[in-house]
């Protein structure tokens, strides 16, 4: 996404480290080691389920956050999202964009990761912005389609680095890691598009696909434009809508709950500071974009960095981070699933 918003500020950079390296116990202490490592697992298992039922799932601290703008984010925040602001189609690759065939295994998780089975049974709805062909493609994204409370165009090319990595490259690259992840945890993952098909889809298609998947939740994942000076990450609420054919009113809630996971779980992952420019301690609640307010399961917006900062640009292109943000990913949305 991209806004022509404005309100510069220094990028503060921060990166994580690997985890720890994998060291081999000697044969004699296999056993104890073992049984150590259980141990440690089944900790680190029931720390996880606290931390998804800690207080900052609920904290009246971290609500209202988001919920100080419910009625009038539009006006608070001018921006305007799902919007190309240049010329910019998306194009070039760079800096290893191997995608989801690279995808490592998950990396070093905030917690500890949850079981094989912990999501079987469950659908997740992956919504990666954009798409690749959107440039090429300006009759059939520029059409103007119904979100409820306005008309919008059916979708537009996002962002760039200045380099050239693209917000559809960026984004889809992500949704394969978290999907990976997601599937090993026995989820069913459903994507609005895997590079699959020639532009789009429009964003009301995209609410429409996960409401027809009848997935239990849904996440919309971009990378922002805003100007140069300013950085950081930050998670979209839906806020309330009834209008024409979008009705938040039963997803408002929950969704605020997966907003708060993700915020959490995203900078724990990413060590990616909250957005300097936008929002309130990386939350922010808007009632203007399609594939909120026409989604009728819950479901939140992760911008994951601003793709015109230097320093978030040096991250979101690393390989290794955006593993780490699809973990940020796969784990928020295993929190809400399992604690729900
Ligand atoms: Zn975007």
């Amino acid at each position: 996404m991209t806004r022509p918003t404005s309100s510069p500020q220094p990028p503060e950079p921060l990166e994580p480290g690997d985890g720890p390296p994998v060291r081999r116990p000697r044969r004699g202490r296999t056993v104890l080691i073992c049984c150590t490592a259980l141990t440690l697992c089944l900790g680190g298992w029931l720390g996880w389920q606290a931390l998804a039922d800690s207080p900052a799932a609920s904290s009246p601290a971290a609500a209202p956050a988001g919920d100080g703008h419910l009625a009038g984010d539009a006006s608070a925040v001018p921006e305007q999202p799902e919007q190309a602001a240049g010329p910019g189609s998306p194009s070039a690759s760079e800096a290893g964009g191997a995608p989801s065939a690279a995808a490592a295994p998950s990396a070093a998780a905030p917690g500890a990761t949850p079981g094989a089975g912990a999501l079987a049974g469950r659908t997740v709805l992956l919504d990666p912005g954009h798409n690749s062909g959107n440039g090429s493609h300006t009759a059939e994204i520029n059409r103007q389609v119904d979100i409820g409370n306005a008309r919008k165009e059916c979708d537009t090319t996002g962002t760039s680095t200045n380099k050239g990595y693209s917000e559809a490259e960026y984004t889809l690259d992500v949704v394969r890691r978290a999907r990976q992840i997601l599937q090993d945890r026995g989820a069913k993952v459903v994507l609005t598009q895997d590079g699959d098909r020639a532009w789009g889809p429009c964003i009301d298609e995209r609410a429409g696909i996960g409401n027809d998947a009848k997935a239990d939740v849904a996440l919309s994942v971009h990378g922002d434009g805003a100007p140069a000076g300013v950085s950081g990450f930050h998670v979209i609420m839906p806020g309330r809508v009834t209008a024409g054919k979008a009705d938040t009113s039963a997803i408002v809630d929950p969704s605020h709950r997966l907003g708060l996971l993700l915020r959490d779980s995203f900078k724990a992952a990413t060590g990616e500071p909250y957005a300097d420019y936008i929002g309130k301690q990386g939350l922010d609640t808007r009632t203007d974009l399609g594939g909120l307010n026409l989604s009728r399961i819950p479901k939140v917006f992760v911008e994951c960095g601003n793709m015109r900062n230097s320093g978030d640009a040096g991250r979101m292109t690393d390989p290794q981070w955006r593993q780490q943000a699809a973990q940020g990913i796969a784990d928020a949305l295993t929190a809400y699933l399992t604690t729900s």
